[in-house]
């Protein structure tokens, strides 16, 4: 950690920090300059960021050097991780994987439709909210269990896994029992309870960005899961809130290299929330996948029109079939197989 000091700090505001460094076990250097002076703090600092040294008199800034997450980090796992979602399919390797289907189960028959219809246009994850996070009260809430029944009976009719989201932790085991893949949704992401809970299970678990969440923020989060066992942590980037107004969020393609630059962990884009428009979806597709994106999360529906959430944003399975085709020649553009 770099504590770079005031220009006017006196002999004494230095010295108690000195000591105040030493107290802990660490070892100050003092390097004074003619414009400025700075003290380097070698050893664990984590101690050193519990004290709130920007309130030392004397203190200018303070710069860790460190990251502040350990596990999530490429510098602790230079390799990327490949983690294994059931049925042998892998998020992270060399082939994309897609996942599909509606924003919220809404009835069996047409859950099932929608499973077929992605299965055969390539996706090898159905999803489907059972647990639904609603800005109003009054909108649909999800069937819950339910819900979690008519997939795993789109499961068992066409062998795709399933991605739900958990929002209670009261209803981890329904979700771990039902669910290939636990999502935490963007609302949740700082839900540290929620977080240390999945962490200790070992299954793989899609964490979406927050909307209003630095991807520092993001990769802290993933710390929580990771932190308590679980090494099967899938990163999401789902659009963050910006100015613009046009979109529903604005997708972050800047997360998906980003997080190729400071974590092992992989990371699929949802253009469906990202955007908010059907018609923009198949183009942040593209865009996500020749970013380095290991995965989409794509909403369909059979009958956008009637959606109980989110219509706006999902696509016919016909423009989902398209769009697919299109992605294939993105993904050998780019050395990968989708
Ligand atoms: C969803 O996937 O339907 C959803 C609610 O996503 P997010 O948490 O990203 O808004
Ligand atoms: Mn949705």
């Amino acid at each position: 950690m770099i504590i770079v000091l005031k220009k006017d700090a006196t002999r004494e505001q230095v010295e108690h920090i000195m000591e105040k460094v030493e107290s802990l076990g660490l070892k100050p250097w003092l390097s004074e300059g003619v414009e400025r002076s700075i003290i380097g703090v070698i050893g664990e600092e984590d101690m050193l960021r519990a004290l709130p040294l920007e309130g030392f008199p004397g203190i200018e800034k303070v710069m860790p050097i460190l990251k502040p997450y350990k596990l999530a980090s490429k510098d602790f796992k230079p390799d990327p991780s490949e983690i294994d979602i059931g049925g042998g399919i892998k998020v992270g390797g060399n082939r994309i994987i897609v996942m599909a289907g509606p924003c919220s189960v809404e009835d069996e028959e047409s859950l099932i439709d929608i499973a077929k219809k992605v299965k055969a246009s390539g996706a090898s994850v159905l999803r489907g909210g059972a647990f639904k996070p609603r800005t109003s009260p009054y909108s649909f809430q999800g069937l819950g269990e339910e819900g979690l029944r008519y997939m795993a009976e789109a499961k068992e009719r066409t062998d795709i896994l399933l991605v739900s989201e958990l929002m209670d932790v009261r209803n981890l085991d329904l979700l771990m029992r039902y669910a290939d893949i636990i999502q935490i949704g963007a609302r949740n992401m700082q839900n540290y309870d929620l977080l240390r809970e999945v962490g200790k299970s070992d299954k793989p678990i899609l964490l979406k960005r927050g909307m209003a969440n630095t991807i520092k923020e993001f990769l802290m989060s993933a710390e929580y899961v990771l932190s308590e066992g679980n090494p099967n942590v899938i990163l999401c980037e789902r659009g963050i809130r910006t100015f613009e107004d046009y979109t529903r969020f604005t997708l972050d393609i800047n997360a998906v290299p980003a997080i190729k630059e400071l974590s092992h962990l992989p990371i699929v884009v949802d253009p469906s929330h990202g955007t908010g428009r059907w018609s923009m979806v198949s183009a942040m597709s593209r865009a996500a996948i020749a970013a380095g994106a290991d995965g989409l999360i794509i909403e369909v529906h059979n009958n956008p029109e009637e959606a109980l959430s989110d219509g706006d944003q999902s696509l016919l399975p016909e423009k989902f079939e398209m769009m697919m085709g299109g992605l294939r020649k993105v993904a050998e553009a780019v050395g990968r197989t989708i």
